[in-house]
């Protein structure tokens, strides 16, 4: 009698119901899904767009290195890096052309990429002694006119300077920097944009007309959530660097990596689905639990230390294997960033030139061995 029982039982109903479906979506789901899309579901490379004439080899690069090491998601800091048509005095004077995206575009898509394009918004809007585009064109949306740019720039000066912002209340601004915005997230047919947003270290000047006196963490946090709604009205994601909304004091971290300058308290006052992108270089500091019970997703980004790259990784599995269900998905993956151009690094890449950089760090070996890590965790999960 107990088999007869069991065939109607609704346990087996069940089973069956839901054996059947399987076979329905499979196909599907094969197709979309990538077995390490369970341990590590972003699996990022961050690096400045290649310009035009070596894109031809960094489509090499993505289809010899990249598709291979299953890297699923690509950062491209594009900047003034395009022919932008609606303001093509922006444009730097080598620029991609739409046709160089599109080729970009469609290797990406051959190996299931994602791409997401950068402009720095905010901050960023100068390196070093050089002016950027957007400050050199329309000077009147510098947050600090009266710092002048050094004829040779040092770190520590006077000024404070690192890299100079726009003023986010100038009435100007938005409407030229959403047209750039617009524009990217159009040729690169993407579904996310990064507008960058770290290390500013001028926010709220007392000398500006406009934001003298204001709540630094509400002049950040009101900059983050007007880009926030421009790219939500298109159903874009916003991604941003984390460091402004970390407590530099507090947590020991300092300027660079966190916020010395009171912008931390903006992690409360921004929209919760803006994808967080957590950077330590040095170590591997246990911020991500910190964005995640936020209720933000959080990527952990490495750089230059096999180490520490290493050690995060390790961090991001432990925390996902621990979660509550609501927590998991929000530690979404892993993501290398790499501080030089294309060229540079795939000269390094493929040793023309030494990779080692400043305190015995090494660029290549770590990105390397991060997609080595997150390859073994492929064939462990192969024997299941
Ligand atoms: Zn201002």
């Amino acid at each position: 009698m107990a088999p007869f029982r069991s065939f109607y039982s609704p346990e087996a109903m069940t089973k069956t119901i839901s054996f059947l479906l399987t076979l329905l979506l499979l196909p599907g789901l094969a197709q979309a899904q990538h077995p390490l899309d369970e341990q590590v579901p972003v699996r990022g490379l961050s690096i400045a767009a290649p310009q035009p004439e070596h894109v031809d080899e960094f489509i090499a690069f993505m289809r010899d290195e990249l598709i291979p090491r299953n890297v699923n998601t690509l950062l491209l800091r594009v900047d003034y890096n395009y022919q932008y048509n609606s303001h093509p005095e922006l444009r730097d004077e080598k620029a991609l052309s739409e046709a160089d995206v599109k080729e970009l575009v469609a290797v990406a898509r051959e190996g299931n990429i994602r791409i997401i394009p950068q402009i720095n918004l905010l901050g960023h809007q100068s390196w070093a002694g050089t002016l950027e585009n957007l400050l050199k064109v329309y000077p009147e949306f510098d947050e600090t006119p009266h710092v002048e740019m050094p004829e040779e720039y040092k770190w520590p000066n006077e000024d404070g300077l690192y890299c100079k912002s726009y003023c986010p209340l100038h009435e100007g601004v938005h409407e030229i920097v959403f047209a750039l915005v617009d524009e990217i997230v159009a040729v690169f047919e993407a579904d996310a944009f990064h507008a960058g947003m770290d290390e500013v270290f001028y926010i709220g000047d007392d000398k500006c007309p406009r934001c003298a006196g204001r709540d630094k963490a509400e002049l950040f946090a009101g900059e983050v959530t007007r880009i926030y709604n421009h790219l939500a009205a298109q159903d874009v994601v916003l991604w941003i660097w984390g460091d402004r909304l970390l407590d530099g004091r507090t947590t020991g971290l300092g300027m660079w990596e966190a916020s010395m300058n009171q912008t931390h308290r903006a992690i409360d006052l921004i929209p919760k689905d803006v994808v967080i992108n957590d950077w330590h270089y040095e170590q591997a500091v246990p911020t991500a639990p910190y964005f995640a019970m936020k209720g933000f997703r959080v990527i952990t980004c490495p750089w230059r230390f096999v180490d520490v790259t290493k050690a995060q990784l390790d961090q991001m599995l432990t925390y996902r294997a621990h979660a509550t269900p609501a927590m998991k998905e929000r530690f979404a993956g892993m993501m290398h960033t790499i501080w030089s151009g294309a060229k540079p690094f795939m000269d390094q890449f493929y040793g023309r030139v030494s990779s080692e950089n400043a305190r015995g760090g090494d660029q290549v070996a770590a990105f390397k061995a991060l997609f080595e890590e997150i390859g073994k965790l492929e064939s462990q999960e192969g024997g299941e």
